[in-house]
């Protein structure tokens, strides 16, 4: 195999986003501000290999505030962000916390209650059950928010008593599916009000683009993610949809398949926003080990946003 060539397009932007990177760094300083342990409920970032390395910090990880042992300990909430009533459960337990939800999930969530508050009926598009849409609905009373997942979802979808309505999304969402469902909700309530900046992410938005660039010259596309990891699935199915026949999530329990490999002659490589950059390097240098390889990188946009870390953890 080793006389094999293939060829590597290297997707670019990919990989760690603003959000992901602030929600590390605020575990990294709570360490350092509070010693270990410091508590994070929920994974920080949909990331094994992050996970285990705060982990191997000092960090504990929890999916509920119950389940802490010492409260006397500070407790950081992640990137997706969380229900309203999880900082009043910390108040409750007198514990120190801080927030590390992206300060895009925190945008949506600031739009879903002004609509809220200037009498909307607010439809999110989402993921049932992701953190991030458990967080937003979270916002408001239980009720006011209703989820659509699929264009079937708007067919059968009503308005309560005649209200007006209004939509709002998840952060991480296909960002084609879901023009499809944003133009199925136009269609059927003209006067829907829309937000004033889109919800879906730059940073989705930006690496859904990379790979939408390159999916149709690729033999195979692979994307280095988790599979709790909303954006970087929707990276494998951007690169299929996009012209690449076989697409694959490649997570911490994956094999890589180098019997399919060998049948390529060019191959895509991304990372989903929580992925950090080793897992891409030594995905590549795995296929170094039995291919000669070449690679291009294909970069569509630089991306310079930065969001800054707490006040109090300066
Ligand atoms: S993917 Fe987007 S919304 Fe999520 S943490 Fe990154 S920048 Fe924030």
């Amino acid at each position: 195999m080793k006389n094999k060539e293939i060829k590597i397009l290297l997707s670019a932007p990919r990989g760690f986003c603003a959000g992901v990177e602030r929600a590390i760094e605020i575990v990294k300083r709570s360490l350092e501000k509070y010693g270990a342990p410091v508590y994070v409920r929920h994974e920080i970032v949909h990331n094994k290999h992050v996970v285990d390395s705060l982990k191997s910090l000092g960090a504990i990880f929890v999916e509920e505030l119950h389940e802490i042992k010492d409260k006397s300990r500070p407790v950081i909430f992640s990137a997706h962000g969380v229900p309203k009533n999880v900082p009043i459960e910390a108040d409750s337990y007198k514990m120190e916390y801080i927030d590390a939800t992206c300060p895009l999930v925190s945008k949506v969530h600031r739009e879903a209650e002004n609509l809220y508050k200037a009498g909307y009926q607010i439809v999110l598009i989402g993921h049932n059950n992701h953190p991030e849409v458990i967080g937003t609905m979270g916002q408001l009373p239980d009720g006011t928010i209703d989820l659509i997942q699929d264009e079937h979802d708007v067919s059968v979808y009503e308005l309560h008593q005649n209200k007006k309505v209004a939509y709002v999304t998840q952060t991480t969402l296909s960002v084609d599916d879901t023009k499809g469902i944003i133009n199925a909700l136009k269609k059927k309530f003209p006067e829907i009000k829309e937000p004033f900046k889109e919800d879906i992410c730059y940073a989705t938005t930006n690496r859904q683009s990379a790979v939408k660039n390159i999916a149709k010259q690729c033999d195979m596309f692979f994307v280095l993610g988790s599979r709790n990891s909303s954006n970087s699935v929707r990276l494998v199915e951007v690169a299929e949809q996009s012209g690449c026949p076989h697409a694959e999530l490649i997570h911490s329990d994956s094999e890589i398949p180098f019997d399919k490999i060998q049948n390529c002659k060019i191959i895509g490589i991304s990372s989903g926003a929580s992925a950090p950059e080793i897992l891409v390097e030594n995905f590549i240098n795995s296929l170094k080990s039995k291919f000669k390889i070449k690679i291009d990188k294909i970069e569509i946009i630089k991306e310079n946003v930065v969001f800054k870390v707490p006040a109090k953890l300066n």
